[in-house]
C-alpha cells in the first residue's frame, strides 16, 4: 500500500476549539467547510459535537452530509442559499443560514415557512464581498424582523485583514459594524481565526473559528499567540528510492536542482496530486526521520525528492513528514508563497488515519 498518510489528531482539534471559544468569550461555531479544511468534516464534527455550540459550512450540500452522519447541533450556511428552492430543505433539516444579498432577503420574504427560521444577517463592513452595505443594513433588518416566520436574527460581519497586526482596517470594520448594528436586536458574530488570535478588542457573541481549529497560525510568524495551537494534521510518507548524484547531475523534471557536490537524494511517495504545493522551492522544509531536512528538485505528481546528504542513516523506508508538528504547515506555506489554508484544503488521496 502507498505509504502517504495524513494522521488527524482529534484531541488537538478539541484543544484548539476550546482555545477559540475561550478567546471568543462566549459561543463558537466550528467552521468545517471544505471538508473541514481537508481534515474530514464528518469525523471532525463528530469529534466536536459534544462540546461545540454548532458548526458552519459554505453550502447546504456540506450541511446535509453532516446531518446524514447524525450531527444534530446547529449548522450555519455561511453564504446562505444559492437558490430559493434550498429554503425547503433548510427548514426540513433545521439549518441556520446567512442572508447577505437583496435577492436572498426577497426569497425569505416570499417563502411561507412551516417553521420559524434563524437568520444571520450579514453586514458588509468593508470586505466588499458579501453583505448589505451600512446604508441598507437597518432596512434589511427591519424587513426580516417584520416576518412572522423569522424567530431570531444574528448580526454578522467578516474581517478582511485581521491577519495584519499593524493594519487599522480591522478596527475600522468593527467600528462600522458597531455603528450599523447599534440598538438592533440580535446576537452578534464578527471574529474569524485571525481576529480571535490577533484582535482581542474585537468581539461578538458567536465566534467563527476555522483555520485555528486545525492548529495553523494565521498571523505572521513572530507574532505571539494568546494560547497554544496544536497541529491536527500530520502528513507523512516514506522514502521509496535513494540516488547518489555526482556534482553537476540534476534530479527530476526540468533539472530544477543540479547537485553542486556529491548529493544523496531520497525519493518520497508524495506529490502534488496528494496536495503538496507544486511550486515548493528547493530548500522547502521537511522532516526526515524526525530531523529537519529539505526538498530539492521540482515536485512531481506522485513523488518528490529530498536531500539526504546530511541524513546518513536515512534510506528506503525512512519516514518523511511533509507538514505537521514539524515542519508546521505555516512554515511550509511561507516557504512556498502559499497559505496554510490552501495547503490544508488541498490534501487528497493520502489515507486519513484518525486518532481520538
Ligand atoms: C471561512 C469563514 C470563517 C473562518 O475563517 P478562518 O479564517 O478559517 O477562521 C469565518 N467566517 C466566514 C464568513 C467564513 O467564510
Amino acid at each position: 500500500m502507498r505509504p502517504a498518510i495524513a494522521r488527524i489528531d482529534l484531541d488537538a482539534l478539541r484543544h484548539n476549539y476550546r482555545l477559540a471559544r475561550s478567546l471568543g468569550g462566549n459561543k463558537a461555531l466550528a467552521v468545517v467547510k471544505a471538508d473541514a479544511y481537508g481534515h474530514g468534516a464528518v469525523r471532525c464534527a463528530k469529534a466536536l459535537e459534544s462540546e461545540a455550540d454548532g458548526f458552519a459550512v459554505a453550502a447546504i450540500e456540506e450541511a446535509l452530509e453532516l446531518r446524514e452522519s447524525g450531527i444534530r447541533k446547529p449548522i450555519l450556511l455561511l453564504e446562505g442559499f444559492f437558490e430559493p428552492s434550498e429554503l425547503e430543505p433548510i427548514v426540513q433539516h433545521d439549518l441556520w443560514f446567512a442572508v447577505a444579498s437583496r435577492w436572498q432577503l426577497e426569497a425569505v420574504e416570499k417563502f411561507s415557512s412551516p417553521r420559524p427560521l434563524r437568520v444571520w444577517l450579514k453586514l458588509d463592513s468593508g470586505m466588499h464581498r458579501l453583505g448589505f452595505s451600512p446604508q441598507e443594513f437597518r432596512a434589511a433588518h427591519a424587513r426580516l424582523s417584520a416576518l412572522k416566520h423569522v424567530e431570531a436574527i444574528t448580526l454578522m460581519t467578516h474581517m478582511a485583514r485581521a491577519d495584519e497586526p499593524d493594519c487599522t482596517r480591522s478596527a475600522e470594520q468593527f467600528a462600522a459594524f458597531e455603528r450599523a448594528t447599534r440598538g438592533l436586536r440580535g446576537d452578534t458574530s464578527v471574529c474569524n481565526s485571525p481576529a480571535l488570535l490577533g484582535w482581542p478588542q474585537l468581539h461578538g457573541d458567536w465566534a467563527r473559528p476555522g483555520l485555528m481549529l486545525y492548529g495553523a497560525d494565521p498571523l505572521p510568524s513572530g507574532v505571539e499567540l494568546p494560547g497554544e495551537l496544536k497541529p491536527v494534521m500530520h502528513v507523512e510518507s516514506k522514502i521509496i528510492a535513494v540516488r547518489e548524484l555526482a556534482a553537476g547531475e540534476p534530479v527530476g523534471y526540468g533539472a530544477r536542482f543540479v547537485a553542486d557536490k556529491p548529493t544523496r537524494v531520497g525519493v518520497v511517495a508524495f506529490g502534488y496530486a496528494d496536495g503538496y504545493p507544486q511550486m515548493a522551492p528547493n530548500g522547502a522544509p521537511v522532516s526526515i526521520d524526525g530531523k529537519p531536512g529539505k526538498l530539492i528538485g521540482r515536485v512531481s505528481m506522485d513523488m518528490l525528492t529530498v536531500d539526504l546528504t546530511e541524513h546518513p542513516n536515512a534510506g528506503v523506508g525512512s519516514t518523511v513528514q511533509l507538514w505537521g508538528d514539524a515542519p508546521r504547515v505555516t512554515e511550509l506555506a511561507d516557504a512556498c508563497g502559499a497559505s496554510a489554508y490552501q495547503i490544508l484544503c488541498a490534501l487528497k488521496r493520502a489515507k486519513q488515519v484518525y486518532s481520538e
